[in-house]
């Protein structure tokens, strides 16, 4: 046994990539939600306020129509409503603007503490900007004036009121019919500073928490996965030491689940192979030694016995060693077919002139064993495109079978039945036929039902195992029906070559 590896991994461990992927993940994250969250606060809470006075200019555009009063009632509910102050002017012909809708409702409103020069101004640049205009105004201790109808004056405490404050304003300048007027927006924006500050704190307070608790989740993740995948590893180190008993347990997950079956099922396999592989040792030593020990006994008789030189005893000697070497033949056939070097190497033949040449040698024992060999057809012509040699092969070993495990007639027949587009050719013997729990074992390599089974062919234990591979190459199907004591038909099919 090969001394096991051991080495030291340079790669990181599940635990250490896992706690990585979660670190990066929730990284970004919170990445996103500072971006989002205190980064561009000002900016969505700008375009917020921005839509709402936008939506609330159409409204008031739309409603232009409706009496003085009754505008003036709206515009203030919408103002309540929104916490903006509005005022809304006609224009007269003489450019006059006359105030037909006010509403102020938020203390220090700029819209409403500015004098008639400035709200002129703000006209100029809505007109000047395509009836549009919105503005921001920071506000920091400046004092506006009011301009009303009791004419200019500063209000009190006006510096403490308007001190670091922002306004947005929007000026609109729309026409109702021919009469233009002018729709002007004022809302507070609140500073958020401070929610800034509140939410930055609160962001780092999630972020740590988060981080800890990423860590843990990361830890005991990676736990869950490792464990099954440490325990399949201890297992596999011990079927590598050649404990075949070894189980492979994957609990907890379909993939370590469906591996731990994967390495059961090789487990078997191996445990499969080893057992077949002592096997065909004793069997091969065995079928080698049988031939060995009749050459070298034959051998010596003719050596020192005088008159023992016969051409009787010189056959025996040939004849062990014709079996040897079909022995040898054997092995080299399997070996090759498992190096894959066995590609079928396709010709179009006679199958049913290959069947009865083939049949024909087998006449020789007939005279000395008195085995039969029959060939039984349906058409004398039929062609297939395989590789000849290699269902020679097939032929052979089914035959040799036959003969082995034929029954008190001694007969082998070789039936060949042509079915629509394929030929069947089925070796039949009324042998000691197979046992049902056997029938699917018999294909593997090196099986043998009955270990001291007197060959009257040679037997390898291969012969059903090259016949396997070859039939699989070339996509033929095949199999055996057998019952005990009567007999076994062993079968094939390939397709007939269309002419
Ligand atoms: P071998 O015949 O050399 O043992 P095979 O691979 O040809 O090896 O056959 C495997 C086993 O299948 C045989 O040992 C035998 O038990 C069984 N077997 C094969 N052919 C027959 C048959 N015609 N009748 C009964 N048993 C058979």
């Amino acid at each position: 046994m090969s001394q096991k590896p051991r080495q030291k991994y340079s790669y990181p461990s599940v635990t250490t990539k896992v706690l990585l992927y979660f670190l990066i993940s929730i990284t970004l994250l919170l990445a996103v939600v500072w971006i989002f969250q205190v980064m561009l606060l000002n900016v969505f809470y700008r375009n917020t306020k921005m839509d709402e006075m936008e939506q609330l200019t159409e409204v008031i555009e739309q409603s232009l129509h409706i009496s003085e009063d009754e505008l003036d009632t709206m515009v203030y509910q919408y103002a309540a409503e929104h916490a903006v102050c509005i005022r809304v002017f006609r224009v007269e012909p003489d450019n006059r603007a006359v105030e037909i809708a006010n509403a102020d409702v938020s203390e220090g409103c700029y819209l409403h503490h500015i004098n008639g020069e400035t709200l002129t101004s703000l006209y100029n640049k809505s007109v000047a900007a395509g009836g549009h205009y919105t503005t921001v105004i920071p506000i920091s201790g400046g004092k506006i004036e009011i301009s009303d109808s009791n004419g200019p004056h500063v209000p009190e405490h006006n510096d403490k009121v308007l001190a670091k404050r922002t306004s947005m304003v929007r000026v609109d300048v729309c026409r109702e019919g021919d009469v233009p007027y002018v729709i002007m927006l004022n809302c507070e924006l609140t500073p958020l500073s401070a929610m800034v500050a509140t939410l930055k704190m609160q962001f780092w307070w999630i972020a740590a928490s988060f981080i800890l608790l990423t860590v843990l989740m990361a830890v005991v993740f990676a736990r869950s996965i490792v464990s099954p995948i440490l325990r399949m590893n201890q297992s596999a180190k011990q079927l590598a030491g050649g404990n075949y008993d070894v189980s492979f347990e994957g609990e907890g997950y379909r993939e370590t689940r469906e591996l731990a079956d994967t390495l059961n099922y090789a487990a078997k396999e191996l445990s499969k192979n080893d057992r077949l592989q002592k096997e065909l040792i004793a069997n091969i030593s065995h079928d080698l030694r049988t031939p060995l020990t009749m050459i070298k006994g034959y051998g010596e008789v003719m050596r020192d016995i005088p008159g023992e030189n016969t051409p009787e005893n010189m056959q025996t000697i040939i004849d062990e060693t014709e079996r040897l070497s079909e022995l040898v033949s054997a092995l080299l056939d399997i070996s090759r077919l498992q190096a894959d070097a066995g590609e079928p190497v396709r010709e179009s033949f006679d199958l049913s002139a290959m069947l009865e040449n083939t049949v024909a040698r087998y006449a020789k024992l007939r005279a000395c064993d008195g085995y039969v060999v029959r060939f039984e057809f349906d058409r004398p012509q039929v062609y297939v495109h395989a590789d000849k040699t290699m269902m020679l092969q097939v032929l052979y070993n089914l035959i040799n079978n036959g003969i082995n495990y034929a029954g008190e007639d001694k007969t082998v027949i070789v039936k060949q039945t042509c079915t629509g587009d394929k030929v069947r050719v089925a070796v039949i013997d009324h042998g000691v036929g197979i046992a049902p729990d056997q029938i699917p074992l018999i294909w593997d390599r090196y099986y043998k039902v009955d270990r001291v089974h007197k060959r009257a062919v040679v037997g390898t234990g291969l012969g059903l195992s090259i016949v396997k591979t070859v039939l699989e190459r070339h996509a033929a199907q095949y199999g055996v029906e057998s019952t005990e004591g009567e007999g076994s038909t062993f079968w094939f099919e390939i397709p007939i070559e269309k002419e």
